[in-house]
């Protein structure tokens, strides 16, 4: 049993928290809204009235927030109330240079800390099936595995600090461009007058094959489980793609990286949250793709 603390008991940390207490260990949590703070309390994570009152006594605290400048303003405060020696992990998806800044702090506090983006969404936090993309050192990657087995099945080492962030990023530019690249391909299948369903059972067995194809369809009736047969309710929303897609260019430019085909994914992101869609689905895209009207 390990005393820990969880900051941001949101969609994805309430049910990280909730998996955490069912894998017997103690966990204390923090969150600014009192809706989040009173449904964690119904999983039996034990609420705190602030960050100090959390950490204090943790020998793990879980970090699962918005964006960077949030990660950045809690670990600067709870490393104020925390012992030496204590392991920091964050969860968040955030940009590789808050990751690093993260890591900075904790280390001039003599903390040990991880990066740990997931991916999986809010049904692979409710189910523990997470995957975790890790960045750290290996002391505190072998500290950090066995709380993260509770809440994931597939934990990777990718590397030193911000490497997970690294990661996390990489695949999710991916994922956008090649859903742009299959939501592309319907509407000019729907041009030249191929059904759906052909198009997929060609493509899904040769070389378009991928993930945005054959698990989130963007067209509905092929993959019965695909947000398009829910009327696009999301699944992962647009204006979370959109969100990791600025990152991922965000990252290419203070790196130097190329990455031309990743920032027009995130310009038709971009354009389709302007026009009011980033609640919808990212396969959603589709609508923008046959046309404006129709978005
Ligand atoms: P969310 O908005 O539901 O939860 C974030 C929580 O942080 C909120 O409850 C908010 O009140 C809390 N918070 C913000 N500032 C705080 C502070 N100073 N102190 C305490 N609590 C604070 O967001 P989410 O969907 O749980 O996502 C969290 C992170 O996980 C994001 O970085 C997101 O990009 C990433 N992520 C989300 C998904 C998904 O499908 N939702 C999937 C993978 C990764």
């Amino acid at each position: 049993m390990t005393k820990i603390a969880f900051i941001g008991l949101g969609n994805m940390g309430g049910p990280m928290a909730a998996n955490l207490v069912k894998a017997g260990h103690a966990v204390t949590g923090f969150d600014l809204s009192e809706a989040s703070r009173n449904a964690a309390a119904k999983t039996g994570v034990s609420v705190a009235g602030s960050i100090a009152h959390a950490v204090r006594e943790a020998e793990c605290v879980i970090t699962m927030l918005p964006a960077g400048a949030h990660v950045l303003y809690v670990w600067d405060e709870l490393l104020g109330f925390v012992d030496p020696g204590t392991l920091l992990i964050d969860s968040s998806t955030i940009d590789v240079d808050s990751a690093r800044k993260a890591h900075a702090l904790a280390e001039k506090a003599d903390c040990r800390s991880l990066d740990a983006p997931v991916s999986g969404g809010t049904g692979g936090a409710a189910a523990g099936t997470l995957t975790f993309m890790v960045g750290g050192s290996d002391d505190a990657f072998s500290r950090g595995k066995p709380l993260l087995d509770a809440m994931g099945k597939k934990i990777v080492h990718c590397g030193d600090v911000g490497a997970g962030q690294a990661a996390k990023i990489c695949n999710n530019m991916i994922l956008g461009i090649s859903m742009a690249g299959v939501c592309e391909a319907f509407v000019l299948a729907e041009r030249l007058g191929l059904s759906h369903q052909a198009l997929f059972d060609v493509a899904s067995t040769s070389s378009g094959q991928c993930w945005s194809l054959t698990t989130y369809c963007p067209v509905p009736g092929p993959v019965p489980t695909s947000p398009a047969n829910n009327d696009y309710k999301p699944g992962f929303a647009a204006s979370l793609m959109l969100k990791d897609l600025k990152l991922s260019q965000q990252a290419a430019s203070t790196s130097g990286a190329s990455t031309p085909m990743g920032a027009q994914a995130a310009q038709l992101y971009s354009m389709f949250e302007k026009l009011g869609h980033g609640g919808e689905d990212f396969s959603a895209l589709i609508h923008l793709l046959r046309g404006n009207d129709e978005a």
